[in-house]
């Protein structure tokens, strides 16, 4: 800007000796102009280099008409039918969950994007072509995969037949870990009498729902909307007579997707029947792959050692449980437990699959609620083999942040400092940048508890442009 103002008096001085008069003014009002709108656009080229790893803090559903080459636009009716649909599935949701919460529909109007290739070519690709559509409906938008703050519901643009079938898929797997998708098709949308039934189940999935069979229950006749039970089938805008509900394990994993449903608490009394056996485990569904945008993963490694069955990598993108006892609850599925390194530090090391910028890292270390907590703390970078200390700190609690300047690397590496156990113990590791998540864990049990509900205002969910 300095240098600008410098610019434009000297040009200024320059122009005033030989011409004098109002010119002078004129010139130095429009490079002022140019530099104001210079450091402007640097602010928002900034903003958004930082926002391009950081997950919105709430998702909302989006329609999106993808229009294969050769293939025609939206008609009024199909966007009617779309939204009708949408808001139909929303306030089923809401009175699934008791009016608790529902999902949000995003205010903006529904994304009309027109696809690379024909249908014929979208057909020969793998996954109904789910991930070709996204990264192109990704590219678009100028977003990806981790800072996406919507479910896409596609509506792939066919006119002669059913393809691609119905499908849904969180972007990065998991239950709170951003956007997701939902596919469906023009040619379903118009002559499909069960529509509704199917964005419901889909939606699910979209939110990060498994199907039942995961927890051992029947696909063909469970009550659960995540099944594949016939009986639960609308007919047009006619709800079934035994509509789908959630079963308590659809409603578990919904409440801890915070993003989309930040109002949802999963109550063991209210949402468990008396006799009814809770599945034990979440389970969760994985990363998708998508052309042209880096892989939803980090690589953990470790030369602590990877005692007790665990492994370095569960300290990274996994689930993050609670450290509570009663007895042992230590798990080697999803906590890294070191060797015994006496007093010496234990290392982790991870690798990003893009150069990330993070300010703080919450740590949550222990088992059991008391043994091998993390005592404190050295964060690393590594940048051509050299080691470079960001931060050293004391950590105050089990599940503990450890806060520093922004700093953007590839390679981090943590050294824990154990507590007299000579063992360390990280359930789990969650990163941030100004206080917004990178790549949130696929689970996050610890981290639930901390999540506040919304205010009043934002939680009004009104559309400022309704669907049409
Ligand atoms: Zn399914």
């Amino acid at each position: 800007m300095k240098k600008l103002q410098y610019l434009s008096d000297y040009l200024g001085r320059i122009i005033h000796v030989r011409h004098k008069g109002k010119l002078l003014m004129l010139l130095n009002q429009v490079l002022l102009k140019m530099a104001i709108i210079f450091i402007v656009a640097c602010s928002a080229c900034n903003a958004e280099q930082q926002n391009m790893y950081t997950s919105p803090d709430a998702v909302s559903v989006r329609p999106v008409f993808f229009v294969p080459e050769g293939q025609s636009a939206p008609t009024d009716l199909m966007r009617n039918l779309a939204g009708r649909h949408i808001k139909w599935s929303q306030e089923t949701y809401s009175k699934l969950l008791a009016g608790r919460d529902t999902f949000r529909i995003s205010p903006e109007p529904p994304v009309i994007c027109k696809g690379k290739y024909d249908l014929s070519c979208y057909k020969k690709l793998p996954e109904n072509g789910a991930p070709n559509f996204l990264s192109e409906i990704l590219d678009y938008l100028n977003m990806n995969r981790f800072n996406c703050p919507y479910v896409f519901v596609i509506i792939v643009m066919n006119e002669k037949d059913h393809f691609p079938n119905g499908g849904g898929r969180p972007l990065n797997g998991g239950l709170n870990t951003g956007g997701g998708i939902v596919l469906w098709n023009s040619f379903n949308l118009i002559s499909c009498p069960n529509n509704q039934s199917t964005l419901r189940h889909e939606l699910g999935h979209a939110f990060g729902l498994p199907h039942v069979d995961v927890y051992g229950y029947p696909m063909n006749s469970n009550a659960s909307i995540m099944s594949y039970n016939r009986n639960h089938h609308t007919t047009g805008f006619r709800e079934s007579k035994t509509p789908g509900k959630f079963i308590p394990e659809d409603i578990r994993a919904l409440s801890l997707n915070k993003r989309v449903f930040p109002n949802l608490c999963f109550d063991s009394i209210q949402d468990v029947p008396k006799d009814y056996r809770l599945a034990p485990n979440i389970i969760h569904l994985g990363p998708m792959k998508i052309p042209n945008q880096a892989p939803y993963m980090v690589l953990a490694s470790t030369w602590s050692g990877e005692a007790f069955g665990s492994k370095a990598s569960n300290a990274v993108l996994g689930q993050i449980n609670t450290s509570e006892g009663p007895g042992n609850t230590y798990n080697s599925d999803n906590m890294w437990h070191s060797e015994h390194v006496g007093k010496e530090m234990a290392s982790l090391e991870m690798v990003f699959p893009v150069a990330v910028e993070i300010d703080k890292i919450i740590i949550h270390s222990q088992h059991s609620g008391l043994s091998h907590e993390a005592k404190a703390v050295e964060v690393n970078i590594i940048a051509h083999d050299s080691v470079l200390k960001v931060a050293k700190q004391r950590l105050v609690g089990i599940d503990a942040p450890v806060v520093f300047k922004p700093t953007k690397a590839l390679r981090w590496r943590l050294d824990f400092k154990p507590s007299d156990s000579g063992y360390v113990v990280i359930r789990g590791l969650e990163f941030f940048l100004d206080n917004k998540a990178v790549f949130p864990p696929l689970v996050n049990l610890a981290g639930a508890k901390r999540i506040q509900p919304r205010t009043e205002k934002e939680q009004s969910g009104e559309p400022a442009h309704p669907l049409d």
